[in-house]
C-alpha cells in the first residue's frame, strides 16, 4: 500500500464543501472587483524565487522544495505566488502601456516545514497583485478586498485587520541603523535565528514570535516614528481611504515585511479567536520587486489568503458549507429509459441530480436519498408515467405531489 508524502494531504468528501464555496467567492469576488485570473506555473527558475522573496527569508533559507533537474538547471516548486506572477510580468512585458494591471491566482503552494495543524507542505492560497500605480487608493482597495474577502465568506466577525507602514528606501536605512543599535545592547538575549537577523535582516527581529526577543523588541524602535514625509503622507491617506470606505483597522508598528524592495503598506488579517494572533492573510506594497526581477520600475502592491487556514478558521466558526445535492431521482428497472432522459434532461439545467445505480427497491432507493441530503426527490414510476408525471417529494417538509412531466421544470426552477 502506498502513502502520502508527510506534510501532503488528501481533501475529499464534506470537507470539499467549503473548499468550493471559498473558490466561489474567489472567482466572483475578484473579478467584481476588475482582477483577472494569471495561472503561472507550478516549477520556476529557484532563483525567481531567490531574488523575487529573498535569499534571506525563511521560506528561500529553509523551506524550498528545490532539486537540480536531469539536465543541471535548479528548479523549485513555487512556495508563493507573487514572485512567478512578477516573472511573467517582466517576461510578458505587461508592464508596457498606462493603466493599472489587476492579477489574482489560486492554486497549491509548497513549503517543506515541519507539519503541524494548519500548516501544510503543500497548501493552497488565493492572492491578488495590482500593478502600475502607487496611489495610496489602490492599497486601501486591496485592503477592502480582502476584507471583503473574509466577509464574503461568512467570517469577517472573526478577523481583524492591522497595517503599518515599513518606509521606504529614502527613510529606512536610518531606521535600520537605530534598530541595528537598540537590538546590539540585547544581543545575548535574542534566540539563534535572531542573532543571524541582526546583520541579515534586523527587521525581522520585530515580528519574532519567541517569548525572550518580543520582549526586547517590545522596546525597540518603530518605523510609523521615522517616515519621510512622502511616506507619511501615504500611509495617512491609506488610512483615510480605509476610514471612508468604513474599514475597521489596528495600527501594529511591530508588523514587518522584512524585505527591501517592499515598501510603505503593510497589513495582516488576524483571528484571535481559536488560536491567538494567527494570520489568515496578509499583504504588502513591493515597489522594487519588479525591478529586482529584471523589469522597469513598476509598483506594486498584493495579499496572499492561506486557504487551508481558513477552512479550518470556518470550521471551527461552526458554519456549514455541505455541498448538497438538489434532485435525487428514483426510478426501476422498468422505468430506467424515461428515469434516465429525466436525469440528463434536468442536468442540463444544471442542478445537481444523482440516483441509484442498483435500482434498488423503492425503500432502499429513499433511505440513499435521505442520506444524500438531496433537497427533492423526483420518482419515476411506472404508475405516474402512465399520467405522463412522476411524483415530486420534498425532503424538508415531507410533502408530495404528483406533477406532470411537462411542468417538473417549471415548478422545479421556482423551488431551488
Ligand atoms: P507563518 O508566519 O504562519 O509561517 P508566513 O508569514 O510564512 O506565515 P505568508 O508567506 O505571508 O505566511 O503566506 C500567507 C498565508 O499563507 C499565511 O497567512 C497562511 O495563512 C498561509 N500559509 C503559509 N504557510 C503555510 C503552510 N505551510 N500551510 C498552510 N498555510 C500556510
Ligand atoms: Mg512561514
Amino acid at each position: 500500500m502506498f502513502r502520502k508524502i508527510r506534510g501532503f494531504r488528501d481533501i475529499y468528501g464534506e470537507e470539499i464543501g467549503y473548499w468550493r464555496k471559498i473558490e466561489e467567492v474567489i472567482y466572483s469576488l475578484s473579478e467584481s472587483f476588475g482582477y483577472s485570473e494569471y495561472k503561472m506555473p507550478v516549477l520556476e527558475k529557484a532563483e525567481v524565487f531567490d531574488r523575487g522573496i529573498g535569499s534571506t527569508t525563511d521560506i528561500v533559507e529553509k523551506e524550498m522544495f528545490a532539486f537540480e533537474d536531469r539536465n543541471g538547471d535548479l528548479l523549485a516548486l513555487r512556495p508563493e505566488g507573487t514572485a512567478g506572477v512578477v516573472r511573467g510580468v517582466v517576461e510578458n512585458k505587461l508592464y508596457a502601456g498606462s493603466g493599472v494591471k489587476k492579477y489574482y491566482y489560486y492554486g497549491p503552494m509548497f513549503r517543506r516545514e515541519r507539519p503541524q495543524k494548519g500548516r501544510y507542505r503543500q497548501f493552497y492560497q488565493y492572492g491578488v497583485e495590482a500593478f502600475g500605480s502607487a496611489s495610496p487608493i489602490v492599497d486601501a482597495e486591496v485592503i477592502q478586498l480582502l476584507c471583503t474577502f473574509f466577509d464574503k465568506c461568512g467570517i469577517g466577525e472573526f478577523l481583524r485587520l492591522e497595517i503599518n507602514s515599513i518606509g521606504c528606501p529614502e527613510c529606512r536605512p536610518g531606521y535600520k541603523n537605530k534598530l541595528i543599535e537598540y537590538f546590539s545592547k540585547y544581543e545575548n538575549e535574542l534566540c539563534e535565528d535572531c542573532k543571524r537577523r541582526l546583520s541579515t535582516n534586523p527587521l525581522r527581529i520585530l515580528d519574532c514570535k519567541v517569548p525572550g526577543c518580543k520582549k526586547v523588541a517590545s522596546d525597540a524602535p518603530v518605523m510609523i516614528d521615522y517616515l519621510c514625509s512622502e511616506c507619511r503622507k501615504h500611509f495617512d491617506s491609506v488610512k483615510y481611504y480605509l476610514e471612508i470606505s468604513g474599514i475597521n483597522y489596528d495600527v501594529n508598528p511591530f508588523m514587518v515585511r522584512g524585505l527591501d524592495y517592499y515598501v510603505r503598506t503593510a497589513f495582516e488579517m488576524i483571528t484571535d479567536k481559536f488560536e491567538a494572533n494567527s494570520t489568515v492573510g496578509a499583504g504588502g506594497r513591493y515597489d522594487g520587486l519588479v525591478k529586482q526581477l529584471g523589469g522597469p520600475d513598476y509598483p506594486g502592491i498584493g495579499f496572499a489568503v492561506g486557504i487551508d487556514r481558513l477552512v479550518n478558521l470556518i470550521k471551527e466558526a461552526g458554519l456549514t458549507y455541505e455541498e448538497t445535492l438538489d434532485i435525487f431521482l428514483v426510478m426501476f428497472p422498468e422505468t430506467v429509459d424515461a428515469g434516465l432522459k429525466l436525469l440528463k434532461s434536468l442536468r442540463d439545467e444544471n442542478w445537481g441530480v444523482d440516483m441509484d445505480f442498483e435500482l434498488g427497491s423503492m425503500k432502499s432507493q429513499m433511505k440513499k436519498a435521505n442520506r444524500s441530503q438531496a433537497s427533492y426527490v423526483v420518482i419515476v414510476g411506472e404508475e405516474e408515467l402512465g399520467k405522463n408525471a412522476v411524483t415530486l417529494k420534498n425532503m424538508t417538509d415531507g410533502e408530495q405531489q404528483l406533477v406532470l412531466l411537462d411542468e417538473l421544470k417549471n415548478i422545479l426552477s421556482q423551488k431551488l
